[in-house]
């Protein structure tokens, strides 16, 4: 990918890494980030200009954590159109989980997965290989050629590791290349055919609970098993408070644990499975919910599952004490098949790419986090644990590649399912209100998403 000259004038820009947050001008120039400097910055002749004041200009959104289905499932999702919304929601490099069919677990699944990111891909995707062969939980997969081939850790997600000697081994062999291993933490003899979380919505609406103790036994087990080897352990998508504490205590101790949040976890509660939108503890009126109540609504249905407003709350400060590293949206893409049926049939999953920004936003208009906290568990938290596979991402620093991201942080909108850039329409925010909006991505150098909104305002 070779990008043009870009000036960017105008715009709140927040640095994370730096931790600068004021207006300036950023230039891009060959792809790269030239400068960041206070007005005018002056470029060369032919530069492409993005007028944004009022709006907030940000490193590039780093996703640690989705599925764009291909190979196997392109029904529900393919790279191309995976990548196009990651684009849109202003995410400029992602991972993608190898729960595909064949599950990527060779140097061959990565050579294709990087071949087709290169045909189709408008972002930056790097893959994620399986720790045991066809995520059976047996052996352990081809790690090391799969470390050379470039991924960006190992893991059998949907799935734990279920046997406590088999994750040592893989903690120990990942040591080697400094990668994670990326735990889906999952006690599936406790879980059962649970499908949402146990306690006060399962009782009511008949539906069969999957415990915070399901989660944290793994959480307990693999924090235990990487300070036995002093290897990387990242844990996906924790959901528990119980799980926050464990991570926070084994950090404490030294343990070499990173973890990731959903922006679902972080927003929504286990009522919105019943069509309620925001926990109970909710301030802000986000209009009437298009549900009614009891509504087994199967968008809401995820893995792990929305948990209470007190676990909600725990990840929150989770973020903030630093925890948790970072957010990643686990896109889990599916037919509509896939989710009109009943409850106990659907698939668990959300489509969350397209509303990600918006939907975190909410946190900062309730005052609950701050907006440079957001931005940097967004862009450059992420980017640190991806060093080793794929460095410089996150920052705008002079020298490093110009993924930039621009948004604006004041525009309302209604999420509509015919507006999701996603193949899978199965959004937990359809219907909702959201005031956030990404107005441009740009992938070194090359915009690669621009909001109509934006194009009306700056110059070719
Ligand atoms: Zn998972």
């Amino acid at each position: 990918m070779k990008g043009g000259s870009i000036l960017i004038t105008g715009g709140r820009v927040i640095d994370p890494a730096t931790e600068s947050d004021h207006v300036r001008d950023v230039l891009i120039e060959a792809g790269k980030i030239c400068r960041v400097g206070e007005a005018p910055l002056k470029g060369n002749k032919d530069l492409r200009t993005i007028d944004a004041r009022g709006l907030v200009v940000t490193p590039g959104f780093v996703d640690l954590h989705c599925h764009l289905r291909e190979p196997g499932f392109e029904d529900k999702e393919t790279i191309s159109s995976g990548a196009r919304a990651a684009a849109k929601g202003g995410y400029t490099t992602i991972c993608c989980m190898p729960n595909t069919n064949p599950p990527l677990d060779t140097r061959a699944g990565v050579d294709f997965i990087k071949a087709r990111c290169a045909a189709d891909g408008v972002v930056r995707v790097i893959p994620i290989g399986c720790i045991t062969k066809g995520r059976k939980g047996l052996e352990l997969a081809e790690m090391g050629e799969m470390a050379r081939a470039g991924v960006a850790g190992f893991s059998d997600d949907g799935e734990s590791v279920p046997g406590s000697r088999l994750m040592r081994y893989a903690l120990e062999y990942s040591r080697s290349f400094g990668l994670p291993v990326i735990e889906h933490c999952e006690d599936k003899a406790l879980s059962a055919d649970g499908m949402v979380n146990e306690g006060r919505v399962a009782t009511r609406l008949g539906l069969r609970g999957i415990p915070a103790a399901a989660e944290e036994i793994v959480v307990a087990r693999d924090l235990s098993l990487a300070a036995l080897t002093g290897a990387w352990l990242h844990v996906a998508h924790v959901s528990t408070a119980g799980s926050v504490e464990l991570i926070r205590r084994a950090r404490e101790k030294g343990v070499r644990v990173t973890a990731e949040v959903t922006p679902h976890h972080l927003t929504l509660t286990e009522e919105r499975v019943m069509g309620s939108r925001w926990g109970p503890g909710a301030t802000v009126d986000l209009g009437p919910s298009p549900l009614p109540p009891d509504a087994y609504d199967t968008f809401a249905k995820v893995s792990p599952p929305l948990r209470t407003e007190e676990d909600r709350k725990a990840l929150v400060q989770g973020l903030k004490d630093g925890t948790i590293d970072a957010i990643a949206t686990d896109h889990a893409p599916h037919t509509w098949m896939d989710k009109a049926c009943e409850f106990g049939l659907a698939a668990f999953g959300a489509s969350v790419f397209d509303t990600s920004l918006g939907s975190l936003l909410g946190l900062v208009q309730r005052g609950e986090v701050d907006l440079p906290l957001i931005v940097s568990k967004l862009t450059f938290e992420p980017g640190k644990i991806l060093s080793t596979s794929c460095g410089g991402l996150g920052t705008l620093s002079p020298g490093s590649g110009a993924d930039v991201t621009v948004f604006d942080p004041e525009a309302e909108w209604l999420v509509k399912e015919e507006d999701l850039a996603s193949r899978g329409k199965n959004n937990p925010f359809i219907g909702s209100n959201l005031r956030g909006k990404v107005m441009a991505t740009i992938v070194g150098g090359v915009i690669v998403y621009q909001d109509p909104a934006l194009q009306a305002r700056s110059r070719p």
